[in-house]
């Protein structure tokens, strides 16, 4: 066995969420390893739809959504790329007067988030948005909302944390770890031993691996969007789109291509997924009948990725239950990539203070029992 390298902070997972941790760790003047089995970025964080909205978040989740939305407006001091964001408004889409009125529901429920979310339909709808269908009963507007490109933003997290000092390991897969009085002991599959204080699982669809090391079951389950991107088309859309109930979401980006998602794709082994034909024809059927300008629109690439999902609408965040001095941050499904920089910030809250400011106890993995 080799020597260990001891380090305070042992980060598994070099997504968007164990990368920012390692940036604010290292702002504080804490020592970091972040370990990926594969690169930093290159899984949910970095393949996924780009969506960076408030819009349409549980009220649990807004607080840290809206701690979120500060971060990105610091995006580019913080990573020095400004990751194509921009706040180009989110507009979610009404299908029909049921679905107008849980719009409605939602921004009074939502009032004092400063999400200033704006209803229109009819006219009111068609002269501001005139690629709208006309099928379309309605739409709430949250002016302030956007998007991003995952695939640059992500890994440019992991560049940062490591100009920040950070220590990364890439293709190193943590297959073994434990606790004992000196701390943590990690075992990697490249025969890399590493100890540390503190322990942070931020290992995405994989979390319930590394928390199972440590007794704790959790019924995390990955899914796969299916996504593809149109060849660049005339600009015509300029706000990132949702529609109320799910099912599809579109964007375009600066040169023309429209990213599409909305359905699900599957996965081929424990690392890859694909989307599929079955599931981009169901996307493009969705979206032709919303925003007719897309029916001929030609595809050029499409793909898929894994996330992990608990089937409550929330991801694990906070403290373990068995374990002092292991903080879990997984099992993100469609929010993990917005609030992303803040779930670092947390964690970071979590490792130099012992507690964060943003509310955490509805994602406490102790919701699953013991
Ligand atoms: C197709 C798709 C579309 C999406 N669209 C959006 C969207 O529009 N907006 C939004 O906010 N969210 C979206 N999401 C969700 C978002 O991408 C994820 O919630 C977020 O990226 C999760 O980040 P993460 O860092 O937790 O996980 P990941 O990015 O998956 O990172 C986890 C890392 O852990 C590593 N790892 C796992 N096990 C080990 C181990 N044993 N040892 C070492 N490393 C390990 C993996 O290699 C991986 O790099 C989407 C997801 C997908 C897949």
């Amino acid at each position: 066995m080799s020597e260990a390298i001891k380090t305070d902070v042992v980060i598994i997972g070099g997504g968007i969420v164990g990368a920012s941790a390692a940036l604010f760790l290292r702002t504080r003047g804490v020592q970091v390893i972040l370990i990926d089995a594969a690169q930093c970025g290159s899984k949910a964080s970095g393949v996924n739809y780009g969506g960076v909205r408030r819009q349409g978040r549980s009220l649990e989740l807004l607080p840290l959504s809206q701690r979120a939305f500060d971060l990105w407006a610091q995006i580019k001091m913080l990573i020095g790329i400004d990751g194509e964001y921009i706040r180009s408004g989110h507009l979610k889409l009404a299908r029909n007067r049921d679905d107008f009125g849980v719009l409605e529901a939602y921004r009074e429920q939502t009032r004092g988030f400063g999400m200033h979310l704006e209803l229109m339909s009819g006219a009111a709808l068609q002269k501001r948005f005139p690629w709208v269908g006309p099928s379309v009963y309605g739409a709430s507007l949250c002016p302030e909302d956007g998007h991003a490109n995952p695939r640059i933003v992500s890994p440019a997290f992991a560049r940062a944390a490591l100009r920040a000092g950070a220590v990364i390991m890439e293709n190193t897969r943590v297959v073994a770890a434990s606790r004992s009085s000196q701390g943590f002991e990690l075992q990697c599959d490249n025969g890399q031993h590493l100890q540390c204080a503190q322990l942070l699982n931020c290992a995405g669809a994989w979390g319930a691996d590394i928390a199972r090391l440590f007794g704790e079951d959790t019924p995390l389950v990955a899914i796969h969007p299916a996504m593809a991107v149109t060849e660049p088309l005339p600009a015509f859309i300029d706000v990132n789109i949702g529609i109320q109930g799910g099912g599809a979401y579109i964007r375009q980006v600066e040169r023309g291509n429209c990213v599409v998602g909305g359905a699900r794709g599957f996965a081929t082994d424990n690392n890859y997924a694909k989307p599929g034909g079955e599931a981009i024809g169901v996307i493009m059927q969705r979206l032709g009948e919303l925003v007719p300008g897309l029916r001929h629109a030609q595809l050029i690439r499409t793909w898929s990725g894994y996330e992990g999902s608990f089937g409550d609408g929330k991801p694990v965040i906070g403290p373990s239950a068995t374990t002092p001095g292991l903080y879990h941050a997984f099992g993100f499904c469609g929010e993990g990539f917005q609030t992303g920089p803040a779930v670092g910030e947390m964690l970071a809250d979590f490792v130099t203070k012992g507690e964060t400011g943003i509310p955490v106890a509805p994602f406490s993995i102790q919701r699953f029992g013991r």
